[in-house]
């Protein structure tokens, strides 16, 4: 019988992160001010602890984890690496499909791998209050379970059109101890001047992470947590690929196609860099794909330009690929994809020409979902069903070749929180939107009077 889950014991578990920028080919350009000077750690102190601005900054290949970050996430980790062969069987394919399964944390996604340190170090730091910004809510219930754990308070500014959307995501920020409002909110400068343009403005992240900053900035002991895009961010989520190698070389496989799917690009390289490693130092070739909802393209339609993290432009400025900061993406379901900007790091992956990008509409991901669930049991995010239509499709073209290939998939997160959208699709009323090029022009236009970054070199 074929073996269907990988099992590794706690001194096999990973004790280090994996750090791409020390691998990278060529260097990955700096943030940048508006007047395109680079920016150093001390700019970035009044928003982050200094001992996170380290790890964002840092070229250092290998970085310890904390004794006390590793005991919470021995709690559910390592994750199950698993065999999809009922989803294999039902699409008939000679691909072997495996998934990393993050939906075991307690907050139910992979965003509590970063939670738990990013806390952890503010925590150390001396830091008694966290704002942060959350779209469909996974981030702000895995950092406000993490804040509990840590004695920190926690703010969380929620996209509008989420909180209204996913309710039961609110709750559980409230019982892990946090304050959970819909962003805009006319509690900060930004939200009010959001609010005063136009009073049904659905939210964005952008809009969130400009409250939740500015929230930050004018309050006592407080710093600001991201959930996605920055380096450090990336860093603490290796864990998951640096488990899926060890698990993998147990069965002595080793995957041809590595998918995950992309909003801020953290679960996607948290599962990927680690193969990247292997990629860069010429030992194996995987191709790996980050895959976006085509409502929100900004890696196979967007520019690769120095723009902001948020609307009002209070974040450094990042060498990203981008749709532009004043982008408020349509209100597709996977709220978690729902980002302008693309990580520095899995921009810079790709323009090394390391990784591919495709962009997959909403209806084609909704239909792998129900076919995962039909056949696999565990309910998809609708986020993590970007990464199962991917598989789909290479499992199909595997059929079409008569080739065996080994596809390993992130699956980010479950979907019982997110019944919601799924209900939206069993009774017909989802459509498929792809951003339209007028969409793309005004990206264009809100890009131009940025600092250009440098060509590679
Ligand atoms: C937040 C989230 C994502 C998207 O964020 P990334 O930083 O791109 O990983 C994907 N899947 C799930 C389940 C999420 O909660």
């Amino acid at each position: 019988m074929d073996q269907i889950k990988v099992f590794l014991s706690e001194d096999e578990m990973p004790r280090q992160w994996y750090n791409i920028a020390a691998d990278f080919p060529h260097a990955v350009p700096p943030p940048v001010s508006p007047d395109g000077k680079p920016i150093g750690p001390e700019q970035l102190a009044p928003v982050f602890p200094m001992n996170l601005i380290e790890q964002e900054v840092s070229t250092q290949r290998w970085i310890d984890i904390p004794e006390e970050v590793l005991q919470i996430l021995w709690q559910w980790r390592p994750s199950p690496l698993c065999r999809a062969t009922r989803l294999e069987k039902a699409l008939k394919t000679p691909a072997k499909i495996y998934y990393k399964n993050e939906g075991v944390s307690a907050a139910g996604s992979h965003k509590p791998n970063t939670a738990v340190p990013q806390a952890y170090y503010n925590k150390q730091f001396g830091i008694k209050r966290l704002t942060t910004e959350t779209g469909a809510g996974q981030w702000g219930s895995s950092l406000a379970m993490a804040c509990q754990m840590f004695g920190l308070e926690c703010k969380v500014y929620m996209v509008k059109i989420s909180f209204t959307q996913k309710p039961l995501r609110k709750i559980m920020m409230q019982t892990w101890g946090a304050e959970c409002i819909a962003s805009p909110s006319n509690t900060t400068n930004a939200g009010r001047a959001i609010l005063a343009a136009d009073p049904d403005c659905p939210g964005s992240l952008a809009i969130a992470i400009s409250e939740a900053i500015e929230d930050c900035v004018t309050s006592k002991n407080t710093r600001y947590a991201l959930g996605s895009v920055l380096n450090h961010v990336l860093l603490h989520q290796t864990i998951i690929g640096l488990e899926a190698k060890k698990q993998f070389a147990k069965i002595n496989t080793y995957p041809d196609i590595v998918i995950g799917c992309a909003g801020g690009g953290s679960n996607f390289a948290g599962l990927s860099f680690p193969f990247l490693a292997d990629k860069i130092a010429g030992t194996k070739n995987p191709r790996v794909i980050a895959v976006e909802p085509a409502a929100c393209p900004k890696m196979t339609r967007g520019k690769f330009a120095y723009d902001s993290g948020d609307v009002a432009m209070m974040t450094p400025l990042l060498p990203m690929y981008s749709l532009g900061h004043t982008y408020v993406p349509a209100p597709i379901h996977a709220g978690g994809l729902r980002y302008h900007g693309m990580a520095p790091l899995v921009s810079h992956a790709m323009r090394e020409g390391l990784i591919e990008a495709v962009a997959i509409p909403q209806l084609e991901c909704y239909r792998a979902a129900m076919l995962f669930s039909q056949t696999e049991g565990f309910i998809p995010a609708p986020e993590t069903s970007h990464a199962i239509a991917m598989a789909i499709r290479e499992a199909n073209q595997a059929r079409e070749e008569g080739k065996e290939k080994v596809i390993v998939l992130n699956w980010s997160g479950h979907g019982i929180m997110d019944l919601t959208g799924y209900q939206a699709y069993l009774e017909g009323k989802l459509t498929d939107y792809v951003l339209p090029d007028s969409e793309i022009l005004k990206a264009e236009e809100c890009l131009k009077d940025l600092p250009k970054p440098p060509p590679l070199s």
